[in-house]
């Protein structure tokens, strides 16, 4: 018995021994990224409307890694920059996006996020100028797969330009959005002289005339008879849609483009990984028309639910089962409708750029005498002063920047206003909000004042926004699905910014260039 028991604990010890030292098995590597952003699409819309979602939403939180406290760092929560911050993990300090536009000191002209007119429009109206990631100062990271070398595609999709060229980055293939002024799928010069041949089909059969002088019924109507949100028809009764973006179509078109990319460029069949980076923006277009608590939102996520389901049983089909790393978040949230908040006891309110630009002038002339102080056109949260005004008076800038801040916190509504030379000194109050903003400054594009509203106040005269680093505008979805991730819900605080580096750790390639985020181990198998 004795020499059993010890023959026993040899094996044991045996058996033991070589799990240790087996060595761990790296989990499987995605043949494709589906990176997904959703235009303006707040963490709640996640959970109010949950018992809806039997979709790709619902596949996402029942499957995948959920983060329910994700946030941005950055304070200026607008398209360009969620967008260039979702796949470089940089702040706007480092990624150089700043805005969706900005004033372009050198050329006394504004400029976009990705404008760039060294390029031209392929596919769209001939002659007219195009986009390009050239104002992205960092790397994504399909920019560093590209640059390991093995043989991988990217390509982005969205409606607008600026949410397909900049979580694609600099060395896609190619970036394609809607112009609505030729109706087309169109690229630029940056990427290709020319649309491929898929494009070109998919432009010659129009999507967009299935919804000529249609009407966004709610999803789940049985017939013509329920109310419509909106209608393409002009001069009814019933509000018009706008146009075909501002409606859930715009989205469906996305969709079929992405379906038409991922079999045509044969996603996920190359030696490296490949990347499709898709942004939904047709909530955001219905969202800025109708605020976050109109019925249509719930109507247009649900919808966003339904057709990424379609996309993720296409991406399994085309690319095969749990060969894709998914990820999903959104560039930002959105403020209530301020009228919506006054009728139930909320605060909210709306703000005119010209009055308080013109306290600003005011001040200005007052203590340095008569000039136009601020550059035409600047925008309201983040006025330009004019520089040659202040040089030709020989005047000292900083002290300008105080004078001109002063006169502007003095606004009823506005919360804070910080000077250019406060953030790049860092001579801020030290709270959250004081580095968010030092996180959205970049000197040789940033205005000379930043103006924080007090939560619920906005800068724009109908409908609703976003661009503050409240909750309701920075807080968004992150979530994971596929090979590698260990679903769960994860209920710690991180920063939308953690996505780029643990894609790159998934994927075993550098870090972006700027990246600011941590790894989120947490999900890793
Ligand atoms: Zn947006």
């Amino acid at each position: 018995m004795a020499a059993n028991r010890k023959l026993r604990l040899i094996l044991c010890f045996l058996i033991t021994s070589a799990l240790w030292a087996a060595p761990p098995q790296p989990p499987r590597k995605p043949r494709l990224v589906l990176a997904i952003v959703i235009d303006q699409f707040r963490y709640d819309y996640l959970l109010r409307f949950r018992s809806e979602y039997h979709g790709g939403l619902a596949r996402l939180l029942d499957k995948g890694a959920v983060f329910t406290d994700a946030h941005y760092l950055h304070a200026t929560t607008v398209t360009a920059v969620g967008h260039s911050t979702f796949l470089t993990g940089a702040a706007p300090s480092v990624s150089g996006i700043i805005a969706n536009e900005w004033y372009d000191r050198a050329t006394g002209a504004t400029v976009t996020s990705v404008s760039d007119a060294a390029t031209k429009v392929v596919g769209g109206i001939p002659g007219a100028t195009g986009s390009s990631p050239r104002r992205l100062l960092v790397s994504t990271v399909p920019d560093e797969v590209k640059m390991q070398g093995a043989e991988s595609k990217t390509i982005g999709i969205s409606i607008k330009d600026r949410s397909a060229i900049l979580p694609a980055g600099h060395m896609a293939d190619a970036a394609y959005w809607y112009d609505s002024d030729s109706s087309n799928w169109v690229t630029s010069t940056y990427y290709r002289a020319e649309l491929p041949e898929w494009v070109k089909k998919l432009n010659s059969e129009h999507p967009y005339r299935r919804f000529i002088g249609a009407n966004w019924l709610p999803f789940d109507a049985k017939d013509d008879s329920a109310k419509p949100f909106c209608t393409m028809v002009a001069g009814t009764e019933v509000r018009y849609c706008g146009s075909l973006e501002a409606t859930p179509w715009g989205n469906e078109m996305i969709e079929e483009m992405a379906e038409r990319a991922i079999s045509s460029e044969n996603l996920g069949h190359h030696a490296g990984v490949d990347f499709l980076a898709v942004s939904l923006s047709s909530n955001d277009y219905v969202g800025h028309a109708v605020g976050p608590d109109n019925p249509a939102i719930r109507d247009i996520s649900i919808r966003t639910d339904i057709l990424l389901g379609k996309l993720l049983d296409f991406v399994d089909q085309q690319a095969g089962d749990g060969n894709t790393l998914v990820v999903l978040s959104a560039d930002h949230g959105v403020a209530p409708v301020p009228e919506v908040n006054r009728k139930r006891n909320m605060p909210g309110g709306r703000l005119d750029k010209d009055v308080i630009n013109g306290k600003i002038a005011e001040a200005l002339t007052k203590r340095f005498g008569p000039g136009a102080w601020i550059v035409p056109g600047s925008p309201a949260n983040m006025p330009y002063l004019d520089l040659k005004l202040v040089s030709t008076l020989k005047l000292n800038l900083a002290e300008v920047q105080h004078v001109a801040a002063t006169a502007a916190a003095g606004v009823e509504h506005i919360a804070r206003v910080y000077t250019a030379q406060d953030l790049a000194t860092g001579a801020v109050q030290q709270d959250a909000i004081s580095r968010a903003f030092t996180l959205s400054y970049y000197g040789p594009r940033s205005g000379d004042l930043f103006l924080l509203q007090e939560p619920y106040y906005l800068f724009d005269a109908s409908g609703t926004s976003h661009g503050v680093p409240y909750n309701y505008d920075n807080h968004v979805p992150v979530l994971f699905l596929g090979p590698g991730i260990k679903a769960g819900t994860y209920r710690g605080a991180i920063a939308v910014n953690d996505i780029a580096p643990t894609l790159a750790a998934l994927l075993g390639t550098n870090e972006p260039s700027g990246s600011m985020g941590r790894v989120l181990t947490e999900i890793f198998q």
